[in-house]
């Protein structure tokens, strides 16, 4: 093993780009500059014919019109848009949004911005196995109530909701339905029509694009949907995102899409069989558990508690060679646990012990099974440290000891 070697194993965080994308992306810096929004001239031309291809390749991969997709900087913007959007245009209709825990922070944190403005959100809880109970998700609907908005793959567990469900109900219950399906389109199908999602947000760089370009999809018909701009300016993307285009951006976004449509399938079927030997073997030792629905779960990702280790720790052991995410919130400067394993009910200390291995299309066989080795190595390191290990195995029951006060 080339121990000087970093294996990547957190593509939930964002992707490399494809080289693919990068070669695509190049002239539009260089010759081909252009505004998008010049009209009078061949540079503005290009850069418009640019977009328009982009556009197409991005409404193709989620089944959308063109006109639909409206650029952003991103999935946080295309949250923000989405729900603040929505929220101020249909403020005559009522100002009830149903949203779940487990959530991005860009949708709660924008939920609850709008809190102090005059809404009401319900935050769903979620089972055990982070889905959204269907009958609560109905039960929560008022006739207040505008929009649901639930993720459609998540970032830390992988969980798949019941798309087409959620987009049942909605229908039946005349309400809006916007997903944040940032970690699911260009690895699942994402077809928005057959789903009945009227808003979605996603992003390019989770899709082996660059950073700081993304899309909100808005439904034009059946039903026509509006969003109330929240940057306001040249009336771009007609008229509910102002600002120049990020041309290169845009291009080498619509370069991403066009390949995953083309190689998402196989792409997850290798990936899928590379997570489940992951997930096998690290399960081959003592004391793990797998969180989140593993039947309904994105190909690519595995969430895998080890008892009686703190992640932290653990990933000390093996970050010299292994870039992976553990089950602390990284926004804050204290650890605290993962508020989305703590909402599927796992304790502080399982969501503490806790790992994210997100695949991607640049993993090998070899990566995975380096980490293999090393993840274990790491975990029999600290379990073999750790006083607690040694209580567990002596049979001694950790949950009726009675800890000193930390
Ligand atoms: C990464 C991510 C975002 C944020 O996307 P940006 O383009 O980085 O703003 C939002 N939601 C989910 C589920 C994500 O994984």
């Amino acid at each position: 093993m080339n121990n000087r070697r970093l294996i990547y194993l957190d593509n939930n965080a964002t992707t490399p780009c494809d080289p693919r994308v990068v070669e695509t992306m190049v002239p539009y810096f260089f010759e081909k500059h252009g505004n998008a929004a010049s009209r009078s001239h061949q540079f503005g031309w290009e850069a418009e014919d640019a977009v328009d291809y982009a556009r197409e390749q991005i409404a193709k991969l989620i089944g959308a019109e063109d006109k639909e997709i409206i650029f952003t900087s991103g999935a946080t913007e295309g949250n923000n848009l989405a729900i603040k959007g929505v929220f101020e245009m249909y403020a005559k209709k009522g100002n009830h949004i149903i949203t779940a825990e487990t959530e991005h922070k860009a949708v709660l944190d924008t939920c609850k911005h709008l809190e102090k403005v005059g809404a009401e959100v319900t935050y769903l809880k979620v089972q055990e196995d982070g889905m959204v109970n269907l009958a609560e998700l109905e039960a929560a609907i008022r006739p207040t109530t505008i929009l649901v908005s639930l993720m459609w793959a998540n970032n830390e567990t992988g969980v798949i909701q019941d798309m087409k469900t959620i987009g049942q109900i909605c229908e039946k219950h005349g309400v809006l339905f916007h997903s944040d399906a940032t970690q699911a389109v260009g690895k699942i199908p994402t077809m928005v029509r057959e789903m009945g999602v009227h808003l979605m947000s996603f992003t390019a760089h989770k899709m082996y694009g660059p950073k700081g370009v993304g899309a909100l999809y808005v439904s034009r018909k059946n039903p026509r949907v509006k969003v109330t701009a929240q940057i306001d300016g040249g009336g771009h993307e007609r008229g509910m995102r102002s600002g120049t285009l990020n041309v290169p951006g845009i291009v080498g976004f619509g370069k991403a899409a066009e390949i995953a449509r083309l190689e998402m399938e196989q792409d997850a079927a290798r990936l899928s069989k590379l997570r489940d030997h992951l997930q096998a073997e690290l399960t081959k030792l003592e004391e793990t558990k797998v969180n989140g629905n593993e039947g309904s779960r994105m190909p690519h990702v595995a969430n895998i508690s080890f008892k009686h280790v703190e992640g932290e720790g653990l990933m000390m052991t093996f970050n010299q060679n292994i870039a992976v995410s553990s089950g602390s919130a990284c926004t804050s400067a204290s650890l605290e646990p993962s508020y989305v394993l703590v909402g599927m009910g796992l304790g502080d200390d399982l969501a503490h012990s806790s790992i994210r291995f997100s695949l991607g299309r640049f993993t090998t066989e070899e990566d995975v099974e380096d980490a293999i080795k090393l993840v274990a190595n790491g975990v029999n390191h600290m379990r073999d440290l750790s006083p607690i290990w040694e209580m567990y195995k002596e049979g001694v029951d950790l949950t009726k000891i009675e800890w000193a006060a930390h």
